[in-house]
Order: structure tokens, then C-alpha cells, then sequence
């Protein structure tokens, strides 16, 4: 029964994914908020001020509450999906509504669980995988939502395609592994900074560099030609639907990273060598 054990196995990644997808949430929320809270006191040590000592916050410290009343989250109203459900998507205390988004990650992070343990079974490379898609979704949301792309995650994230490629978790060489981490840091800045100097403008972050070059690293050199230009459709498509429907927010801006990330996913989903083919490399 192989493939009873391959279900089994999968499905209870597939609930692991949930879990994990329910601390995602957290960090998408916090990350940016501790990001913001750390130069503030660094912008008042620059200044010589002594930054006011504030309530502790990071992603264990305080409990989650309920942005309305203050109701504080009981473990049994944070069960992913199932608590939405119960709670028919209420505040228990206030009735104010929960954002689906919530359920929606927690249900990308167990699918993309699911079948990289489909995939690569309970291996060192079914687990990279599951690391990797679990970063790539914070990294796309915490762009979408604020612009910005923590080096907390970029960083790291380059580093494991690293070690992964070396160790031999994932099928791409240290030597495809390496270059595609410079190539991927490189093309977008040489993008950048002729855009710059054409321009006068910044049309992208140094975010946008180091996550090309973290895909660079877990998927090989070969892989960024692909990458870059199902990135720039997807955007592309997502930048002139939301003119149309004025859904751009002041400024006009669209970060580039939750596309990049969406190529990443899409390269992890169906392979990079399809990617190359369906544009005709
Ligand atoms: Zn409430």
C-alpha cells in the first residue's frame, strides 16, 4: 500500500502546513510592525535621545487580540480554518468580521505541504521544499501589504538554497546554485540602476535583489530567465487590472516581490524546466 502511505503521509504534512500557515499569519502581521518599532529606536539613538522603552512586541510577546475590542485569542479560536468556521468568521466577543485572508494562508501553506511530501516524500528535499514555500509566502505577503521584504527572511532564504544545493537536498548543483544567486542579484540591480539613471526614478527595492537572488540559489542560473519573465506578466496583468478597477493605492506603486515570490511558487509547482518550455527556452 504505497500509495496509501504516500496519501497518509502527505495529508498529515498537509495539516502541519496549516499550523505553520497559522504562524505565517503572525509573522506577516509582526514582522514589519518589529521592523518599524527596531528604527525607531534607532533613528532616536542617532539623534542621542534615548528611544521610550515600549511593551515588549515580537512574535511571541503579546497574545493575539481581536483589532476591534481587545478580546484576547483563546487557543480553541485559533484552530486554522476550523475556529473560522465555528466563529462563522466573528470576533467571539465583538462579532466584528475576520479577514479570510487568515484561512486562505493557512490553506495555501497545508497545499503547498501537501505536495511537496507528494512530491519528494519524507525526504530532506519533501522538507527544503515545504521551507522554502513557507518563506516565499510570508515574503509575498508582507510585500503586498507593506512593500517592504525583510532581510530577516530574503537572507536566510538565500543562505538555505545554498546549504540545500551543497547537501544535495534539492536536484541543483552548488555550482548552479551559486551563480544563480549572483545572477539573480545582479540582473535586477543592473535593472535598477538603469532605470535610475534613465529615469531619475526607483522602480524597484533592494528587497526585489536579494529575493531573485534566494530563487537563484534554490532553482539554478537557468532557472531566472523564467522566473524574471512570468514575474513581470504576472505584474504586469495584476498592475493593469487594478488601474482599470482602481484598486492602486496612492502613488500607483506595486511591489514586485509578491510576483517574484508567485514565479518561485509556480517554478516549485510545476518544475523549472516547464516554466522554460512553456516560453519556448
Ligand atoms: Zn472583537
Amino acid at each position: 500500500m504505497v500509495f496509501g502511505d504516500q496519501l497518509l503521509d502527505s495529508s498529515f504534512f498537509g495539516i502541519l502546513g496549516l499550523l505553520i500557515g497559522s504562524f505565517l499569519n503572525v509573522v506577516i502581521y509582526r514582522l514589519p510592525k518589529m521592523m518599524e518599532r527596531q528604527w525607531a529606536v534607532e533613528c532616536a539613538e542617532i539623534n542621542g535621545n534615548t528611544a521610550d522603552p515600549a511593551e515588549p512586541f515580537n512574535l511571541m510577546i503579546p497574545r493575539s487580540k481581536c483589532p476591534h475590542c481587545g478580546h484576547q485569542i483563546q487557543w480553541y479560536e485559533n484552530i486554522p480554518v476550523l475556529s473560522h468556521l465555528a466563529l462563522r468568521g466573528k470576533c467571539s466577543a465583538c462579532k466584528a468580521p475576520i479577514s479570510l485572508r487568515y484561512s486562505l494562508v493557512e490553506i495555501a501553506t497545508g497545499v503547498l505541504f501537501f505536495v511537496s511530501i507528494w512530491h519528494w516524500g519524507v525526504s530532506s528535499t519533501g522538507f527544503a521544499w515545504c521551507v522554502f514555500s513557507a518563506f516565499l509566502l510570508a515574503l509575498a505577503l508582507i510585500d503586498w501589504d507593506t512593500t517592504l521584504l525583510p532581510d530577516d527572511l530574503t537572507l536566510p532564504l538565500l543562505w538555505l538554497g545554498l546549504i540545500a544545493a551543497t547537501m544535495q537536498w534539492i536536484p541543483t548543483s552548488l555550482q548552479s546554485s551559486l551563480w544563480g544567486a549572483v545572477a539573480g542579484y545582479l540582473s535586477l540591480w543592473s535593472v535598477y540602476w538603469l532605470f535610475k539613471i534613465v529615469t531619475g526614478k526607483e522602480g524597484m527595492g533592494y528587497g526585489d535583489f536579494k529575493l531573485l537572488a534566494a530563487l537563484g540559489a534554490w532553482f539554478g542560473w537557468q532557472a531566472l530567465i523564467p522566473i524574471i519573465l512570468i514575474s513581470s506578466v504576472l505584474g504586469a496583468i495584476i498592475g493593469v487590472t487594478m488601474k482599470f478597477t482602481s484598486g492602486l493605492r496612492d502613488g500607483g506603486y506595486i511591489p514586485f516581490g509578491p510576483f517574484l515570490a508567485g514565479a518561485g511558487l509556480a517554478a516549485l509547482l510545476w518544475g523549472p524546466r516547464a516554466l522554460m518550455q512553456v516560453i519556448g527556452l
